[in-house]
């Protein structure tokens, strides 16, 4: 039996592009699903589908 537990990688928060904000905790940086998407919804603008940050499957509160 497999288990497929996801993993994250950091990535840089599409909608501050790193500067810090509230969508990154201010980090400028986000975990994503890895390996790291660009959300095909906004193209890495940020939209209620990538939690505005630009990646898909962004760690957070799905978790
Ligand atoms: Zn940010
Ligand atoms: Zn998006």
């Amino acid at each position: 039996m497999t288990t497929h537990e996801k993993t994250y990688e950091p990535a840089e928060c599409g909608h501050c592009g790193g500067l810090g904000c509230t969508y990154c905790n201010k980090t400028g940086t986000v975990l994503v699903t890895a390996p790291k998407r660009l959300c095909h919804h906004c193209d890495g603008v940020g939209c209620i589908y990538c939690g505005f940050t630009g990646w898909t499957g962004p760690k957070g509160k799905y978790d």
